[in-house]
């Protein structure tokens, strides 16, 4: 540390699946992370890759620290230890990090120049969502909550739902997810009526507006004492009445608890795992709610990943419009295929996008074939 002592802090990289291609998965730096959330998350990056058809596949990384308690040159220090850590998992043909909860462009800067130092040479490839100027693609910032605006905007066309300013939306976590599905579905005509960060959220039924939330957090950190609305709790938003919630936040935030007195009529699963195991259940046999599954609602964040790691490899950009064009190309027939096959199977969405993928998974090692056979 700056001071001179020393402070050790358990990392962690794992490999799911890479039948399609190399591994690809964020890095998270929180005080709960463990071995098994890290497992986890890198299944469900498989299924998400599988599901919207990249060729990738699944893995995650985790260091359990806060990064808030660290200064810059401490996070930087941590950061650069635990690239030469996962130095020999790691490679543009093997597995591709990115940013996840307490990772940032930055801290892909400084894994992207470790990386190179130890080569001898630049190899931008080595990560994606990091800073424009060192081959960071266009629209990355933007594309999970892009992405997860396109899957609500397809359920509703699908649901023959008009999308209009009576349409309220509550949404938990004002990160960069949360922050860009408030922007986009005020864009798109709908009445934000909550946000929240971890320390608590702003209520107001009349409208939210976006720029205004912006430059308050970016002054404040938190929306307490915020001018135009009224506090309420995490709980008190996870359970209002209104058309569509979005967790943005964290796993599990929606608890049995939680389930039991939700009032919404949609979920969109931005946030990894929001609903509990035991919510789940709850929420199984509520036949008026629309849920659309983590593995399809974030996937637009690692197919923008996606698409910089294929621009650094040929050295060609695109333009932010030509990024945003494939990405809802990408998403729409996502949302369409499993829409589809929830229909003909009588399934929810989440179960529709589970077995697609794992099907697809599953199809592609048979065809491969096991070796030594
Ligand atoms: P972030 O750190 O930028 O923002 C998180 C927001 O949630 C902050 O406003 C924070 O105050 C709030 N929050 C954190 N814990 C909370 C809690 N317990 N209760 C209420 N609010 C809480 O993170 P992000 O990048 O926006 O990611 C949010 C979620 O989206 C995570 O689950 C992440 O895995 C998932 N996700 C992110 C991306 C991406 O591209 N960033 C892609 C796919 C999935």
């Amino acid at each position: 540390k700056e001071d001179g002592s020393i402070q050790v802090v358990p990392g962690y990289r794992v490999h799911h699946n890479d039948v399609f291609g190399p591994y690809k998965g964020g890095i998270r730096y929180h005080p709960n992370v463990s071995l098994g959330e890290v497992a986890a998350l890198a299944m469900l990056m498989t299924w998400k890759c599988a599901l919207v058809g990249l060729p990738l596949g699944g893995a995650k990384g985790g260091v359990q620290v806060d990064p808030h308690l660290l200064t810059r040159t401490e996070l930087q220090r941590m950061t650069r230890r635990y690239t030469v850590e996962i130095l020999n998992f790691i490679s543009p043909d093997h597995d591709i990090p990115a940013p996840d909860m307490g990772t940032n462009e930055q801290v892909m800067a400084w894994i992207m120049d470790t990386y190179s130092q130890m080569k001898g040479y630049a190899v931008p490839e080595i990560v994606t969502g990091k800073p424009k100027i060192i081959g960071g693609s266009l629209g990355r910032l933007e594309a999970t909550g892009r992405g997860v605006s396109y899957c609500i905007l397809e359920a509703y066309k699908n649901l023959g739902k008009k999308l209009d300013e009576k349409t309220t939306v509550a949404i938990q976590g004002f990160g960069n997810v949360g922050s860009i599905v408030a922007k986009k579905m005020q864009k798109y005509g709908a009445t934000i009526v909550a946000v929240s960060t971890v320390e608590g959220g702003i209520y107001n039924p009349h409208g939210l507006e976006y720029e205004r939330l912006k430059t308050w957090l970016e002054k404040h950190d938190h929306f307490k004492n915020y001018p135009h609305g009224e506090s309420l709790t995490n709980e008190e938003l996870l359970t209002l009445d209104v058309d569509i919630l979005v967790p943005a936040a964290t796993e599990d935030t929606i608890t049995d608890k939680v389930a039991k007195k939700l009032r919404c009529r949609m979920i969109a699963e931005a946030a990894n795992g929001p609903i509990s195991f035991e919510a789940e259940t709850i929420l199984q046999n509520n036949p008026d709610l629309f849920i659309i599954p983590d593995v399809l609602a974030n996937a637009g964040g690692v197919t923008v990943s996606y698409f910089e790691w294929v621009q650094d490899t040929q050295k060609l950009f695109w333009t932010e419009q030509e990024i945003n064009r494939r990405l809802w190309e990408i998403m729409s027939q996502s949302f369409a295929s499993v829409y589809q096959y929830s229909k003909e199977k009588k399934l929810s969405l989440r179960m529709a996008a589970l077995m697609l993928s794992i099907e697809k998974v599953s199809k592609a090692m048979l065809t491969r074939g096991f070796f030594p056979g």
